[in-house]
């Protein structure tokens, strides 16, 4: 038996949107209880998609993600609620799903006691509160810059159109297997120096992260946030692991970016 899940933004909209699709589905012989369900809708924004995927995270071999908008036209969820029953059709009568993969950031936090890892879908931001973020950039274990600033982002291609292009970073079709390292207000002057714009890391290349001591620190994985830890090293590289989005119909990437910053 297939299976399903729905993670809902909370607003009566897309609640109403979940108990739509969740009785065309069991109604079709679907079931919403098991662990691992075959696919993910997301129904909301964009910001719905990052939850789930980050409560997948453990199974992204297995599910594949469909985004469904309430709110205005999304990246990630980029079907709108007149789309439904197409979709639902479609999921319905296809055996075998046409999906698309999308990179993702490792990113490993090395502190004093513990390693913790993580997958993000949009991005790894790591930043002070408590005054200019001092660290050591190195790349492939070569020293590359000693970055002064308010942090550094390091995005997914899909998500270089969320943070980073709001740093000034480019946009990088998901089918570029890389990962953007962009700057968050650095400090040029004669004496400190950092690249200033943005860099691309292909596949199996790493960026090393060493902050200086001082200070505690802020890192934010896509929507979540951690506060006021203590870091030794962040290490981020583009991950083995990609997203798989079911594929219905051609929305090419191109014409999202213009439907969402230029004209609908
Ligand atoms: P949010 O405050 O609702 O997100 C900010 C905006 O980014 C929302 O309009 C969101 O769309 C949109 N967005 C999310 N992922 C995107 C993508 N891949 N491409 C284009 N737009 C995208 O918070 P949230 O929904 O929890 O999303 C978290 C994300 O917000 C973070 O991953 C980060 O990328 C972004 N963010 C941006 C800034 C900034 O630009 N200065 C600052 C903090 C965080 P929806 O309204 O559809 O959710
Ligand atoms: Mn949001």
């Amino acid at each position: 038996m297939k299976c399903f899940d729905i993670v809902v933004r909370d607003d009566e909209i897309s609640r109403s949107i979940q108990r739509r699709i969740a009785n065309i589905l069991i109604h079709a012989g679907w079931t919403q209880t098991c662990d691992v369900p075959d696919i993910v809708l997301s129904v909301g924004g964009d910001g719905t998609m990052l939850e789930a995927f980050h409560q997948y995270v453990g199974h992204l071999e297995e599910v594949a993600f469909v985004g469904l908008h309430t709110g205005r036209l999304g990246f990630y969820a980029d079907w709108k609620p007149e789309d439904i029953d197409k979709l639902l059709e479609k999921i319905l009568l296809s055996d075998a799903y046409e999906t698309v993969e999308y990179p993702l950031v490792h990113v490993q936090l090395i502190m004093e006691n513990e390693v913790r890892n993580y997958l993000a879908l949009n991005e790894c931001v790591i930043k002070s509160l408590t005054g200019t973020m001092v660290a050591q950039v190195s790349i492939n274990g070569d020293e590359f810059e000693q970055f002064r600033g308010d942090g550094l982002c390091i995005s997914t291609p899909s998500g270089s159109t969320a943070y980073n292009k709001s740093l000034g970073g480019a946009i990088l079709h998901p089918s570029i297997e890389a990962i953007q390292v962009a700057e968050m207000a650095s400090i040029n002057n004669r004496v400190y120096r950092t690249i200033g714009s943005s860099i691309v890391l292909p596949k199996h290349h790493h960026c090393v992260i060493t902050p200086s001591q001082e200070m505690t620190y802020q890192i934010h994985i896509d929507h979540l946030t951690m506060q006021n830890l203590k870091i030794d090293q962040v290490k981020v590289r583009m991950a083995d692991e990609k997203i798989r989005f079911v594929r219905y119909r051609n929305f090419p990437f191109w014409m999202r970016v213009r439907a969402s910053f230029i004209k609908e």
